[in-house]
Formats: structure tokens, sequence, C-alpha cells
């Protein structure tokens, strides 16, 4: 068209494009949930500014907030419509090609070495998945703000822009229309999206229409029965239907005593919805099952994986402050979950207010450390028609924050007391709580701890008035837990009678640990040590000073008691003059005191730290800073 702008894709969504076109990945399926995914964005962005403009919405068909799919099979297009806040000309010049989202290489790169796709909604380019199946795609669009825009490319490193003076207009919203690939042909079958629609976007919020064939019976005069419509109708219509032939052909036989009409079976189309649009949310927890949760975790996280949830809780919170919320711990850890820790302050939380999706930004509503929750909350106490700066101040956020905070600590120590291996399940015997259908619960809590254990321990450093109930979920390795994960409260269970301390060490692994001369009189005399071998543990245990009425001592720290000792006096007295000589033999500013040890069995001497020093593990993360 000579009218069209042309414009270079961004080098890495150029790069994305190609890599896309010529995959071999064989769920090419995965389109039309994205699609789909963004018409229902975009019909949450249209409802949620309609709460202060009611205008906004127009007026007739505009005011539906619908998504509609149909195909031509002749031209071998895929179209999809909605009614959502379509994109301006600018908008389309960003969103679809020219600024790369973070993470286009991010997921260009997972792509190359896992050969994944399945991830790609996550990454925030999910749009371009359309050409695993089309080779050319028309975005046409209206915005309330500006005309009405065809955006289109053949993946070819470069898209066009036009003013749109042909098509049909719009009213608002977004139509895209996919050109298929000779290979995709399947796409073009009404089962097919059927089946896609109910497997992935069945929580779509929004009604999801397809144009669907529909065998009617319609009353024809009996002696136009030679018409085509016949014809195209027996075409698409499904076995049995010659039995049927043969009946009208018997009624046509007897055409002169009847009325001169006759039935036959005719195609016609029509809407059909495909999904249930009432919310899982709104549901009652006790009739949604682990199916429905499993997909609306899928949806919700944009993880088409096929690994289900660690863990969900669904639940209403009445009171001063009202909310349904559902909450659900992932499968896996994003590989960026904490690399973008301290910068960002995204939660992973949905915000409806009254059913309307209001933003998936909100910072208030869980603290860093959970943010590897995936959810929504839904509340009807939260004012509907404000700004979401004022929603952001408003004072139920506070007990809302609260009351998802104890929740999802609730659910996360579920986890572990639903997992006969976990620590603190392993001495009951399996028969006293556990039966065989507890065996796919079996593992979780490790699983969980691999994933998110971290997470736990920033949670035990930021939050004081959370920190007795995150440190209950704490897990690690010991000397007494022979390789395997082992909890405070077991400590304590195992604890010598006149124990009165909790003891750890930290170090980089178990390994160089155990070979610690800190170690030697503790395991000699059978106490039991922590080992702390990440490097936020340093951290962690500067917030941790206490468990139950234990304190925590690190045993390369000034202040080791192992309990009265007759001879320690003795020996103090007897070496007096040796550890002098020691003091004035090292440099005052090297070393504080020398002491007597009473932690050492074979090692002749060990350097401690002092008590409020820097622990020599803290010394080594602080000099090559990898926390
Ligand atoms: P994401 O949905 O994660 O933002 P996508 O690649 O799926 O990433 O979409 C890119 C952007 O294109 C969206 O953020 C949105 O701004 C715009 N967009 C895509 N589809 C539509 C649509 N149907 N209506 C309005 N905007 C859309
Ligand atoms: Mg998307």
């Amino acid at each position: 068209r000579n009218s069209a702008e042309k414009f270079e894709f961004q080098a890495e969504v150029s790069r994305l494009m190609d890599i896309l076109v010529n995959s071999l990945y064989s769920n090419k399926d995965i389109f039309l949930r994205e699609l789909i995914s963004n018409a229902s964005d975009a019909l949450d962005k249209i409802r949620f500014l309609a709460l202060t403009d009611k205008d906004i919405l127009g007026e007739g068909d505009d005011t539906k907030l619908e998504i509609q799919i149909k195909v031509d099979k002749e031209k071998r297009i895929v179209t999809l419509r909605d009614k959502g806040i379509g994109m301006t000309k600018e908008d389309l010049i960003k969103n679809l090609g020219t600024i790369a989202k973070s993470g286009t290489s991010a997921f260009v790169e997972k792509m190359q070495t896992s050969g994944d796709l399945n991830l790609i909604g996550q990454f925030g380019v999910g749009f371009y998945s359309v050409y695993l199946v089309a080779d050319y795609v028309e975005v046409i669009s209206k915005n309330n703000d500006d005309k009405q825009y065809v955006w289109e490319s053949k993946a070819d490193g470069a898209f066009a822009i036009s003013e749109d003076t042909w098509n049909e207009p719009l009213g608002r919203g977004t139509e895209i229309r996919l050109h298929l690939r000779e290979e995709a042909g399947e796409y073009l079958e009404e089962s097919k999206l059927k089946d896609l629609v109910k497997k992935y976007s069945e929580f779509i919020n929004f009604p999801i229409y397809l144009w669907a064939s529909k065998e009617v019976d319609v009353e024809v005069p009996a002696d136009e029965d030679e018409s085509s419509d016949e014809e195209e109708s027996s075409e698409t219509s499904s076995s049995g239907e010659e039995g049927d032939e043969d009946t009208e052909k018997t009624e046509d036989e007897d055409a002169e005593k009847k009325p001169k009409t006759k039935k036959v079976k005719e195609t016609s189309s029509e809407w059909e919805l495909l999904n249930d649009v009432k919310a899982i949310w709104l549901r009652n927890p006790k009739e949604v099952t682990d199916e429905e949760y499993t997909k609306f975790y899928h949806s919700l996280a944009k993880d088409f994986s096929d690994e289900k949830p660690l863990a969900w809780s669904h639940f209403t919170a009445e009171g001063d402050v009202e909310f349904k919320a559902v909450l659900f711990v992932p499968p896996k850890a994003p590989s960026d979950l904490y690399e973008s820790y301290y910068n960002s302050n995204k939660s992973n939380l949905k915000l409806y207010v009254r059913r309307v999706f209001i933003s998936d930004e909100f910072d208030e509503l869980l603290p860093k450390y959970l943010n590897f929750l995936k959810g929504l909350v839904d509340s009807d106490t939260l004012p509907l028609n404000v700004s979401r700066e004022m929603l952001q101040q408003h004072s139920s956020l506070k007990t809302i924050k609260k009351k998802l905070i104890r929740k999802a600590l609730d659910m996360i120590r579920k986890i572990a007391e639903e997992d006969p291996e976990d620590a603190n399940n392993k001495d009951k015997k399996d028969t006293e709580k556990f039966g065989d259908e507890d065996d796919e619960k079996k593992g979780q809590y490790a699983k969980f701890w691999n994933e998110f254990g971290k997470s736990i321990k920033l949670g035990i450093i930021e939050d004081a008035t959370n920190r007795n109930r995150l440190a209950k979920l704490l897990r690690f390795e010991s000397t007494k837990s022979d390789g395997q994960l082992t909890s405070l409260d077991q400590y304590i269970s195992r604890m010598k009678s006149g124990q009165k301390d909790i003891f750890y060490i930290t170090g980089t692994s178990k390994e160089q640990l155990e070979k610690s001369p800190f170690l030697e009189r503790l395991k000699k005399k059978n106490y039991e040590v922590i080992f702390f071998t990440d490097p936020v543990d340093e951290y962690l245990m500067q917030y941790l000073m206490d468990y139950e009425d234990s304190k925590f001592q690190n045993v390369s720290k000034e202040g080791l008691k192992l309990g009265k000792d007759s001879k320690d006096k003795d020996l103090k007295e007897s070496y007096k003059e040796l550890t002098k000589w020691w003091k004035s033999a090292l440099a005052s500013d090297n070393v504080d005191d020398v002491k007597i040890s009473n932690r050492l069995d074979n090692t002749p001497c060990v350097v401690v730290t002092s008590k409020y020093g820097w622990s020599a593990n803290m010394e080594r993360i602080m000099q090559s800073q990898t926390l």
C-alpha cells in the first residue's frame, strides 16, 4: 500500500521472530491462548477506565466486553476480535515491534537452551507466537484517542502501519488476522479451536465466542428442494445424514397431500460461547476441583508447564475488610527471582475490586519476600471509582496484606505438615498420620525449600512480626541430619539435657565445614551443629537471635559454652603465662584476646571471631560480595 509507513523491528525482536518462524517446536497451539490473554488484558484496561468514565465504552455493540474468534476456511484466515482498549498508531509501533521488552533477550536465550516456548507469555513477548502458525499477520486496531490503523508484517524484519480506510470500522478494540501457514491448517477447524480454548483459556473472565456452524432443521418449499443450499449443508454435516435424506424423500412422494414444505438440515453459523465466565474465586472452594485450580494457576501465572502448583489457598476474609483470595506456590522459581529482588517490588498478585481487574502491579499487597507467590485478591471493601494511586493509599490494604501473609505462611506450613518425608514428620510412624493417598505429597517440602528457601530466609530478615513463624519453616543440614534436611523443631527435640544454645557454623559448603576444627569438641561431646552454607545465612543469623527458649551460638565465635567443666579453671590458671605470651607476640590490632579454648580436641589452636565481629565466612562474603 502506498500510504503505509515502514518500520524495522528492534533487533532482539527480529531475532525472536526469526527463531519462532523457523522453530520446529511442536506445540504451536500456544498462539491462541496468548492472543486471548492479550485480548483479555485489553478488556480489563477499558473496563478499568470505564469505572470513572462510563462514556468511554461507547454505545451498542461497543459496550459488550467480549472476545470473538472466526475462521475463513477458504482464505485460511483465523480472526480474533476484542472490544478492548485498542491501540493508537503510536501504541502499535511501540508495542508490536520497536520497543523490546526486558524479557525479550532472556526468552531468546531460554528458547535456545531449552527449546521450550511454553513460557513465552511470562516473558512479555507472547504476541509474537502468532508467527508459529502464520506467515502474514494483520493487526487492526482502534483506540478512542486515535483513528483506526492497520499493522502488518510477514516477519521479514519489518512491519508496516497504515491508516485503515478499507476495513470495516471496529468501533473500538483490536482485530488480529492470522494468515495461516501451509502446515497450520488444523487451526481452521472449529473443534480444534474449541479444544484449545477449553484447555488454556477457560478462566478468562470475558466471554469468548466462536463463530461456529450449527446444523438446524429448516422448512423449505417442497418444490425448491434441489437448491444448492441443501448440497452445501450435507457437505458439512456429519454421518447419519443419509438416513435423514431417505425420510425426506418419502415425505416428498406424499407432497400432494401435505403442505408444500419439507424439512431439511441446513448449516448456519452463530456465536457460540466457549467459556464459563463465573470467576473461580467466587465459587465455593469445596466445589472447585484440583484440576480446576491447576488450570487456573496456569492461566493466571502464564505458566503452562505440565507441573502442578506446589500448594494453593483459597479463602474468604470477613470482618472490617472483606475479600476473597486465591494464592498459589508455583512449582518452580523463575530464574531471576533473586536477581531483581532488591530493585523490583512487583508482587505477582492481581488485585480486583468487585470483580473488576485493577492492577497486577500493586506492591502493597505482599511483602517482597513473598513475591514468588501468584494469585489474586478480589475485595468488596475497596472503593471502585478512585485512581490506582488513591487505592494504593487505602487503609484497608494494610489489613489485607496482614491477612494474606498469615494465609501464605499457613499454606507453606501445610506443605510441610502434609509431606510424609519432611523433617518434622519423619519421626512419626508413616501409618500414624499418612496414608497411601499422601504419596503425591512426598518430598514436596524439600522441593519447596529448594526453590524458595531463600525467600523464607529473606523473610526472617525483613519481617520481624512473623519471624518465629518463618523460623519454623527453615530447613538445613546439620552434623546429625545425615545428609537430609532438618528443622529447628527437630534440633530442639534432639538437644542434650542441659544444652541451652542452638549451635551453628557458617561456611561455603558442608564438606568444608565438617572438617572444621571448631566442631571437634562439640562432635565428641555429641552436640548437634547446624551447617549454614548459603551466603544469605550470615545475614539471616544477624536477625535470628533465638528460637523458642534457645539462643543461637555460632561455634566459631567467642562465647561458646558447653556446660560447666571443672577442669576449665585449672587450665586457665596453668596456661596463664602462655596466653600472655601469645597475646604480646601477636600484634594487638590483629587479635583482641587469647584464651584457653574448650571447643578443640586435636587441633592445638584456632582463630575465633569476637562476639560482635564478622565471622570468617562473612569476611569472605563481603570480599566477594556474592549477595
Ligand atoms: P504482554 O501481553 O506480556 O505485554 P505481548 O507480546 O503479548 O506481551 O503483547 C505486547 C503488547 O501489545 C501488550 O502489552 C499490549 O500493549 C499490546 N497488545 C497486544 N494485543 C493487544 C490487544 N488485543 N489489544 C490491545 N493491545 C494489545
Ligand atoms: Mg500477552
